[in-house]
């Protein structure tokens, strides 16, 4: 029976674009399906709306920064003639009214933070055995005892708690007490100054990628032993191929945006609903002239209302005058069925109050991301919810049909017993399409 390409690869992302870079080396012909009008996926840098400045909409760190990473190479090459430098300056721990703590509140709130996390630690070390919770649900008792029930220690240990939930773009309430802190990698981060949408970018343009874009693939179908059939929405030509590498977001899985005859093991289904989805959005908001120092790099805040409101703000200095909003979790999920002019309204009661003795003129520009809204993200990276574990993340990267369909992405980065291994990034992502691009070269170049 005739196929078309060997291997197909649905999703121009990290993932994506790295097993189509482990397919090149082999005599093997493969297609790079992408939905969207651009490659990249959730690693997006924005070169328009405030240009000559880009802005990552998406990732902006490499986590695990170091030889050992899969991106360390390119971004080294990509970034010799690069004359703009990482961001550098002071880091401001706020109160919801603006003013800096003082440095007895700072000794006390890190002294119950600590308290708090070793506790947290310990258990997850510990009790491995142990019903699985909700971080939240496990602190409740050290955190009602500890920390004060108002107040700025009360607001400052809400801050440090809160670091946890910003990273994990999910509030305690959703996360597993069992997996807390594991995945993460380890070594430094490193901000892309060009984008990390654009290093990706350069990455595909580099290795000359065959991709089509603007091709929704509906239906992925492997009743005939010899070749998956694919079906995309806009054109009613099937695609054949010998095997399909799957690196679409984990938030797509979850709302079936991908129809497969006959339908997946009940496994893969459970897995697949067991991971958990973080939200983390951007609010991106330009200023004709600077009102904050222009050597404050980044500041968070310390809400008086409710934990994490707005914890986190990068500031990008004169004269581009920008600052990035970091939201995550709950709160962002309500930000986003809002209009951009009520978001904008509650960014700016924010900035009004943090800087009370400055007069904020609107901004000149803005730009909000809306992650969860996006249905070919349906949500940002994810994260270990309550009873997900390692084992459901090799549950979503184990193969199905017979090892004619793999499975790649960030939620699918299996963990290899390293302290480096780490999922939800770009570079986890990365390596996870190189791991399917591998086991399609042994099954078909080696058979
Ligand atoms: C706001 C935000 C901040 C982040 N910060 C960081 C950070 O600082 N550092 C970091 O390492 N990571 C960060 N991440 C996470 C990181 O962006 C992702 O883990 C990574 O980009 C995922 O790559 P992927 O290839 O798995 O998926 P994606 O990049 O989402 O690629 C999947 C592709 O599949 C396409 N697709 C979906 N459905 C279909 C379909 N039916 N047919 C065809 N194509 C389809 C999508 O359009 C997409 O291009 C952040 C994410 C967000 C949203």
């Amino acid at each position: 029976m005739s196929v078309d390409v060997d291997v197909v690869i649905i999703g121009a992302g990290a993932a994506g674009l790295a097993a189509g870079i482990g397919l090149q080396s082999t005599n093997l012909t493969f297609l790079i399906l992408e939905a969207r009008n651009r490659v990249c996926g959730r690693a997006h840098t924005d070169l328009e709306t405030f240009t000559p400045t880009p802005i990552d909409l998406g990732a902006s760190w490499i986590h695990s920064y170091g030889p050992k990473n899969a991106l360390y190479n390119y971004h080294k090459s990509f970034d010799k003639d690069q004359t703009r430098t990482r961001p550098v300056g002071k880091r401001l721990r706020l109160d919801y009214n603006g003013q800096p703590f003082s440095s007895e509140t700072l000794f006390h709130a890190k002294k119950i933070y600590s308290k708090i996390f070793q506790h947290l630690e310990l258990y997850s070390y510990n009790a491995k055995k142990d019903q699985d919770q909700s971080i939240e649900q496990f602190i409740q008792s050290k955190y009602q005892r500890l920390v004060p029930t108002d107040g700025p220690i009360k607001r400052l240990v809400d801050l440090f708690v809160s670091g946890s939930e910003q990273y994990e773009g999910s509030n305690f309430t959703d996360l597993s007490v069992k997996q807390y802190g594991i995945g993460s990698g380890s070594g430094g981060d490193r901000w892309v100054s060009f984008g990390y949408g654009n290093l990706l970018e350069r990455i595909a343009n580099k290795h000359n990628l065959p991709i089509r874009l603007n091709t929704l693939v509906i239906q992925i179908d492997t009743t005939d032993p010899e070749r998956i059939a694919i079906t995309i929405s806009n054109d009613p030509a099937i695609i054949y191929c010998r095997r399909v590498i799957i690196t679409i977001p984990l938030g797509c899985l979850k709302r079936d945006t991908i129809s497969f005859v006959p339908s997946l093991p009940e496994w893969k289904h459970q897995a697949i609903q067991q991971m958990g989805m973080g939200l983390m959005n951007k609010l991106i908001v330009q200023f004709s002239q600077n009102f904050w120092d222009p050597n404050l790099r980044s500041f968070s805040h310390a809400c008086n209302e409710r934990r994490g409101r707005f914890r986190f703000t990068i500031c990008i200095p004169p004269p581009t005058n920008i600052l990035i909003l970091f939201v995550t979790g709950a709160f962002a999920r309500e930000l986003e069925i809002l209009t951009d002019t009520q978001i904008l309204e509650q960014v700016m009661k924010f900035l009004r109050q943090i800087f009370p003795r400055t007069t904020i003129l609107d901004p000149i520009n803005y730009k909000f991301t809306r992650w969860l809204q996006d249905p070919l993200a349906y949500g940002s990276y994810s994260n270990f919810a309550v009873h997900a574990s390692p084992h459901t993340i090799e549950q979503l990267a184990k193969e199905t049909s017979d090892g004619r369909v793999q499975w790649a992405g960030e939620h699918a980065n299996i963990d290899d017993g390293t302290k480096d291994w780490s999922y939800a990034c770009v570079h986890s992502a990365f390596q996870s399409g190189q791991r399917a691009a591998k086991t399609v070269r042994d099954q078909l170049c080696f058979s």
